[in-house]
């Protein structure tokens, strides 16, 4: 028999063990929350996330958000009829608590500590008046983009030695960086709602926006040269997907591809639902770049698992259409490219269907 007794080196050994399944479960709880954040399709969803969720994930008595209402890209999400209709208590915007936050987070760093120590304005004026608004240790996190601060996320806790200065903050700045991007997103999602510019099946963009960033785009293009690209893209026999499982089985495809698809493009290219079954897709860069780019999306929409209300799996496939150009010229001959390059791509994905679906072709001339 083997000697049990724990030796130094045992014990060593096991709390190191520990200490990685606890940072594992910890960056775990993290990715969750980071991956509804970013996916959130709405402010309201945003902020379920980060008052209900959070707090859940991590044992946290509180969580309270604090925006600037002066920071352009929020000025639509917090117009006072859009705030009310949420009615979140833990959603403030006063320039006090801004002003308070700002000086406990000095240089736009996190602030560690116990809000029961600050003197009593600034504790009313960040966290409220009632004791039990006051949690008994808090961390503020600055959530900055560049130089500018759009607001503060503080997470409160029951215990007094939860959030203490000396803390490592790494993981939480990396956090803060996660939720400053999609509080952008789901203002740019709200903002582009507003405007009627989105589909409300899929969540992507709609033609008319994506009419709109085309001529943004070959602007911004014919000024650097550079090449621009366009994906038209077109799922494979839809008709009988309809047919066979129903219209609303049918939309749950849809929405399903169109997911699938904007996770397959870099977050500056624009994916929309350009008509019923059909997508197109804005991408910066080259042919070699945009048939990367459309076998990923082949391959991704092929593999995706998407069930019938049986529990069957419904194969799906699209056919897409490649063009690309590098754009020179005068803006107006740049404006007219903009056509060219939608019909070039669009008589592309006939030809892939011709050619037998769920494949990929190219514009022939390439024009580059
Ligand atoms: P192909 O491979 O040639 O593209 O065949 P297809 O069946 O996909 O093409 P077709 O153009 O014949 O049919 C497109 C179908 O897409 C018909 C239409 O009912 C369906 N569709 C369009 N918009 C929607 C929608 O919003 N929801 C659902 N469920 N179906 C839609
Ligand atoms: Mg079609
Ligand atoms: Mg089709």
């Amino acid at each position: 028999m083997t000697n049990l007794a724990p030796t130094p080196l045992s014990e060593r050994l096991r709390s190191l063990v520990d200490t990685v399944q606890h940072n594992e479960r910890t960056l775990r709880r993290f990715q969750n929350v980071e991956l509804r954040l970013i996916g959130a399709q709405d402010f309201a969803s945003f902020l379920d996330t980060l008052f209900s969720h959070l707090p859940q994930q991590f044992a946290l008595a509180k969580v309270v958000l604090w925006l600037d209402d002066r920071a352009p890209i929020l000025l639509e999400l917090l117009e006072p009829g859009n705030l009310h209709a949420l009615d979140y208590a833990q959603l403030k915007t006063s320039r006090e608590g801004g002003l308070v936050a700002q000086s406990l987070c000095e240089d736009s760093r996190p602030w560690l500590g116990r809000p029961g120590q600050l003197d009593d304005d600034a504790r009313r004026a960040f966290f409220g008046a009632a004791p039990t608004d006051v949690p008994a240790s808090a961390l503020l996190l600055p959530l900055a983009s560049g130089t500018s601060v759009s607001g503060y996320l503080c997470l409160g806790s029951d215990d007094s030695a939860r959030f203490g200065a000396g803390m490592a903050t790494d993981i939480l700045e990396r956090f803060a960086s996660i939720v400053t991007a999609s509080l952008d997103n789901v203002a740019h999602r709200e903002r582009l709602k507003q405007l009627g510019m989105t589909d409300s099946l899929t969540g992507l963009a709609n033609r008319r926006y994506f009419d709109e960033r085309v001529r943004e785009e070959l602007m911004r293009a014919v000024r650097y040269r550079a090449p621009v690209a366009c994906l038209f893209i077109d799922i494979d026999g839809f008709k009988r997907i309809n047919d066979s499982h129903g219209h609303q089985t049918g939309d749950r495809a849809l929405a399903a591809v169109a997911a699938c698809m904007r996770r397959q493009v870099r977050l500056g290219d624009t994916v929309a639902r350009y008509g019923g079954e059909e997508f197109a897709a804005l991408l910066q860069g080259d042919r070699s770049d945009a048939l990367t780019v459309a076998e990923r999306v082949r391959l991704a929409v092929q593999n995706l698992d998407v069930r019938d209300e049986y529990g069957e799996r419904i194969a799906l496939t699209v056919s897409i259409g490649v063009a690309a150009r590098v754009v020179a010229g005068t803006p107006a001959e740049a404006m007219s490219l903009g056509r060219t390059l939608l019909d070039e791509a669009d008589r592309a994905m006939y030809r892939a269907k011709r050619n037998g679906r769920n494949r990929i072709e190219a514009q022939v001339d390439a024009g580059d």
